[in-house]
């Protein structure tokens, strides 16, 4: 299992690192602030290598390299052992209900946040579609799917495979396990009351 995970990592540790310039590599080493994550993981230096390794404090799982979205959808969706209040913190924090984490999207696209509500409508819809049908995520990439849903929205960018099987997917497990959350805590409001 953890091998799997490492494998996946190193997948997408050289996609990112194909399509990003020398000075934006260099800021991150320099300038980036560490997520707030990190609170919740033992760092591990690896010789020779500038990304730290991470090991979850409370189920001792362990990545090659902490990304901070894999640890946080860890903490929200995975870990066997958080405590309670951590895993809400973190399921809200990587729901797509809570459109005010797409301030990212705006500066980077100058999109308005009515645009950002309709793609995230358009992203739930989209990977409700893939995983009930149980279509493989990689039709995304396809010229012939990315063409049909030009020709619907010319405007609407669908996202990439990877993203559409972790960000999003991730996202919309969240909001359903909140949906259950809530309903569990209803209904022993009323079983007490
Ligand atoms: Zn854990």
């Amino acid at each position: 299992m953890d091998d799997d995970i490492i494998s996946n990592n190193t997948n997408i540790i050289l996609e990112e690192e194909e399509n990003d310039d020398t000075i934006i590599n260099l800021t991150r080493k320099i300038g980036k602030k560490k997520d707030k994550v990190w609170d919740y993981f033992n760092v591990v230096d690896i010789s020779n290598n500038p990304h730290k390794g991470a090991i979850c404090k409370f189920c001792r799982q362990s990545w090659k390299r902490g990304k901070p979205n894999d640890m946080k959808s860890h903490l929200a969706l995975r870990c066997p052992n958080v405590n309670y209040s951590i895993k809400i913190e973190y399921l809200h924090m990587i729901s797509s209900e809570d459109i005010s984490d797409n301030e990212q999207l705006t500066q980077q696209q100058n999109i308005n946040r009515h645009d950002i509500i309709d793609i995230t409508r358009a992203n739930k819809a989209l990977v409700r579609f893939f995983v009930c049908r149980g279509i493989p995520f990689s039709i995304v990439d396809s010229p012939f799917f990315q063409d049909f849903v030009k020709s619907l929205c010319f405007e609407y960018n669908p996202p990439k495979r990877t993203t559409l099987s972790t960000t999003l997917l991730n996202a919309e497990a969240a909001n359903i396990t909140l949906k259950i959350e809530e309903e569990l805590h209803q209904s022993k409001n009323l079983t007490l009351g």
